[in-house]
């Protein structure tokens, strides 16, 4: 089946028999991304957790030092 990116609109075509076409089968609405995309996301989505987990970090340990 063809897919098409959600975020850079590259059609990609997919095995019809792979897991993740028969999951955007099943799905009302298909979101499909790309790799490139896919890494780009996940790339930022790690960034964020990094930093999040920073400034949760540090606010604790000012919590713990009041
Ligand atoms: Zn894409």
């Amino acid at each position: 089946m063809r897919v098409k990116c959600i975020l850079c609109d590259q059609i990609d075509e997919l095995p019809d028999e792979s897991l993740l076409a028969k999951r955007l089968r099943n799905r009302p609405i298909h979101t499909y991304m790309c790799k490139q995309c896919n890494e780009r996301i996940t790339e930022k989505t790690k960034a964020r957790l990094a930093t999040g987990k920073f400034k949760l970090y540090r606010s604790r340990t000012n919590e713990d030092h009041w």
